[in-house]
């Protein structure tokens, strides 16, 4: 069991702390992602990508809902559900599919779809401060994180 708590104080530091996590990321895991807006969701899912080398963009899927990635250890899809109304919507939106044993989902805004999401591997809290973010982590499985922070 992991929980852990760490102050980021920039955004290289969010980066380094997507890389600790991403070494330890496996197919069929699904990782939540809270916090407001500007927190640094998709900041911390473009350091997972781009460690597990995924070379480029990685582009908010705030209108498009998903944006899919084909990684060397396989397929990560990066959901962003915060434009969602209701939970229903996600069911109807057939991504039920895209979570399986195969891939990792990387999901932001999960309470969107309310208890209808497979459970989370790992969930992720941002809390922002004046300067810099605190990063909470929780998983069942224990991670080694004491790296996050320089
Ligand atoms: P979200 O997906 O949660 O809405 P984004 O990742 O799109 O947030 O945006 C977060 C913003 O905060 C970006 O401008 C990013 O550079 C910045 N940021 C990321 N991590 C930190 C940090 N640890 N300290 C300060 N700013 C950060
Ligand atoms: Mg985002």
């Amino acid at each position: 069991e992991t929980y852990s708590t760490q102050i980021l104080k920039d955004e290289a530091a969010t980066l380094h702390a997507a890389s600790i996590l991403a070494r330890q990321l496996k197919l069929g895991q699904v990782i939540y992602l809270h916090g407001d807006l500007g927190a640094g969701k998709t900041t911390l899912v473009r350091g997972i990508l781009h460690a597990l080398g995924h070379v480029g963009k990685v582009k908010s899927p705030t209108y498009t809902i998903v944006e899919s990635y084909p990684l060397a250890i396989g397929p990560c899809h990066h959901f962003d559900l915060y434009r969602f109304q209701d939970p229903e919507e996600w069911e109807a939106a057939g991504f039920r599919d895209d979570f399986n044993a195969e891939s990792i989902c990387l999901v932001e805004w999960p309470e969107k779809a309310g208890d209808l999401l497979p459970v989370a591997d790992i969930e992720i809290h941002f809390d922002i401060l004046p300067e810099g973010r605190v990063l909470h982590i929780s998983s069942q499985q224990a991670l080694a994180l004491e790296a996050i922070c320089q």
